[in-house]
């Protein structure tokens, strides 16, 4: 998805930070004590193999503008966890320190570290294989020059896109030139419904997304001890230029395998598990399975907290398993696009086996208390996870967690909905918050009473009350500073990265206010042309004002003269709908014009009347009804809306 570029925040704000509460210091002390630490395998497992680090941890612009700097992570050494960092998330905070070029084995070298993905290399006979080119364009091309300085430089002659999540292709124009892709010189892989799956998850909501994101990986905190210190699946995400190049060449059937400059890939679909649109691949000639995100040493997300459609661990599960029965005896090294290798083929089968047995447990044992009518929160706080994964590293929650993966199995099975009545109707968070503070006995009482339970560490339950008197008093400066509080000791007892993210960034927007920056398109250029036309008129749809399309009704013919698409625009009910393919002859209007035209007005690159001016948008007919049509859009705002805070008419 595309993702905020991390804007430097004062590292100031961190002096606000609190130190570890007693009930922290226990509950970290707690965890350290339960789990294997003696256990180093993982730690030979991400440092072997490295042939050189990435050159001074950094990665510039041309112009000198450091877009991924692991030196701000210096604070993370071999030593025991700070009392403000969850001891087992700070052992990932360790391991994914690793970074470099890696050699995983004779012509497969990985380059860890550049960004929160890998970017794996396969040396062809004549040229490079590369397999997710990163996030973004400076980064993949830092990449790909380490791997140049130290190896061969033969020409780039595929690159594979594992899955549809922008860490997996957003860097492609870093490493191929697009002109060669249209010449036919380079390859672009992808399994089947990438370009759909694109669309379909990030696309239409996009701006929550992005804003949640910002929770999710900690962008917009500075890193340290009492701040970021990982992201679960790498350090962070990188800044710099997003871009998307379409697939050549699509991966339809369940199983396909093709020979690339000599290399034999048999290419494994799996649709709907960490991706709608995923795939693992086996290098025969290697003895390497490629479990492309599917398989990462981790607990991974049912549903990202940035929001998800809700995953399928049932399918991601049995995917995990047919890769086992079709490769698992062939494989001694099993790879991700994610952090560190595994070697030696009974290590991975029953690694395999964790993953496999591990997301079937959440969805099953979910279930199995769902079927008993227990509610999302209930189920959360029982399940476990049996011996033989709970205390495996591989199953760690470091970026799902067991409790929102269960309530993303009951969301993907049951919906928001409880099934009480008394939660089918409830009044909004403000006037409800309102009500309780009332009800309560005022907002100072409820403050005094949660600063007891603060004391006694009841962390939890001090996050939730003091979100109803914030919702209640927005400008309540103890209420914001409590619940603060509360959330910080969350995030410095959470497993979880993201947990930890989200908790922290809380409580620096609760203590600092929003980051405020400038609005802008949500998607690149690429992303914009890379749209079908009907989901471009759907975007157009969900941006409809209802209250100034009432009782209005038209149809617009469109053409477009670059794709040879035709289309009727119907407004009706205070809806837009569309038809591909179709010309009405009673519309009110018809206009011929390009997608390109159309991608740089959604771009804001122009307007509609200076493209009428210059020729590129031609109308005929009713010119006022297209006006009147523009006029009910939305304009797209900031996307930083306020999340700890009511909002604005809300
Ligand atoms: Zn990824």
């Amino acid at each position: 998805m595309s993702i905020v570029s991390a804007i430097p925040i004062p590292a100031s704000h961190l002096d606000a930070a609190r130190d570890a509460e007693p009930a922290t210091i226990a509950a970290n002390a707690t965890m350290a004590a339960g789990l294997p630490f003696a256990d180093k395998r993982d730690f030979e497992a991400a440092k072997r193999g490295l042939i050189a680090p990435v050159p001074d941890g950094l990665v510039r612009t041309e112009g000198g503008t450091v877009l991924w700097n692991l030196g701000e992570y210096a604070f993370i050494d071999g030593n025991l966890a700070p009392r403000t960092v969850n001891p087992s998330l700070w052992r990932l905070a360790q391991l994914n320190m690793a970074n470099g070029l890696f050699k995983v084995t004779d012509r497969l070298y990985q380059l860890r570290g550049f960004d929160i993905a890998n970017m794996t290399v396969i040396e062809g006979d004549s040229g490079l294989i590369l397999i997710d080119p990163l996030t973004t364009a400076e980064v993949a091309r830092a990449a790909l020059a380490h791997y140049y300085a130290h190896r061969p430089r033969k020409p780039v002659v595929a690159v594979i896109y594992t899955h549809s999540h922008i860490d997996h292709y957003g860097g492609v124009h870093g490493v191929v030139d697009a002109a060669d892709v249209a010449a036919g010189k380079v390859a672009v892989i992808a399994p089947a419904g990438f370009m759909e799956a694109i669309a379909g998850e990030n696309v239409l909501a996009g701006p929550p997304m992005i804003r949640r994101a910002q929770f999710q990986f900690g962008s917009l905190l500075p890193r340290g001890a009492r701040g970021q210190v990982d992201a679960g699946l790498g350090k962070g995400v990188a800044r710099g230029t997003p871009g998307l190049i379409a697939p050549t060449q699509s991966i339809d059937r369940p199983v396909e395998e093709h020979t690339i400059d000599g290399v034999r890939i048999v290419f494994q679909l799996a649709p709907e598990t960490e991706a709608p649109a995923e795939m693992h691949m086996f290098y025969p000639q290697l003895g390497v399975l490629n479990m492309a995100e599917n398989a990462c040493p981790l607990l991974h997300n049912f549903i990202p907290l940035r929001g998800a459609v809700a995953r399928d661990p049932r399918v991601w599960s049995k995917y995990i398993g047919d890769a086992i029965a079709m490769y698992g005896a062939e494989t001694r090294i099993l790879i991700g696009q994610h952090h560190w290798p595994t070697w030696g083929t009974d290590t991975i089968i029953e690694y395999l086996k964790v993953q496999r047995d591990l997301y079937k447990h959440i969805h099953d044992q979910t279930l199995r208390y769902m079927n008993k009518g227990w509610r999302p929160a209930e189920i959360a706080e029982v399940i476990t996870l049996p011996p033989g994964l709970a205390e495996r590293w591989s199953a760690r929650g470091y970026y799902g967690s067991v409790s929102h993966n269960v309530k993303a199995v009951y969301q993907r099975y049951l919906s928001w909905y409880d099934g009480n009545p008394c939660n089918l109707n409830p009044l909004p968070p403000a006037p409800a918050a309102g009500k309780f503070v009332e009800y309560m006995g005022g907002a100072d009482a409820v403050i005094a009473r949660a600063r007891v339970d603060f004391a006694k560490g009841e962390f939890r339950w001090v996050a939730q009350v003091m979100k109803e008197v914030v919702y209640a008093e927005p400008a309540n400066a103890a209420a914001r500073s409590l619940c603060a509080d509360a959330l910080e000791q969350m995030g410095y007892q959470a497993e979880s990265a993201t947990w930890r993210n989200a908790f922290l960034y809380g409580a620096q927007e609760l203590r600092h206010g929003v980051f405020q920056m400038a609005a802008r398109p949500n998607m690149g250029a690429d992303t914009v042309a890379g749209l079908s036309t009907g989901v471009f008129f759907d975007l157009m749809a969900i941006r409809l004002d209802a209250a100034k399309a009432a009782g209005q009704s038209m149809a617009i013919n469109w053409c477009f003269t670059d794709r040879d698409e035709t289309l009727v625009l119907t407004l009706e009910h205070a809806t837009l709908t569309h038809r591909l393919g179709e010309w009405s002859d009673t519309a009110q209007a018809s206009i011929t014009t390009s997608r390109a035209t159309l991608d740089a007005i959604v771009l804001r690159k122009t307007t509609v009347p200076e493209a009428m001016t210059s020729g590129a948008l031609g109308i005929e007919g009713n010119a006022s009804k297209v006006a009147l049509l523009f006029g009910m859009l939305d304009q797209p705002g900031s996307m930083m809306f306020d999340i700890l805070t009511p909002g604005e008419g809300r």
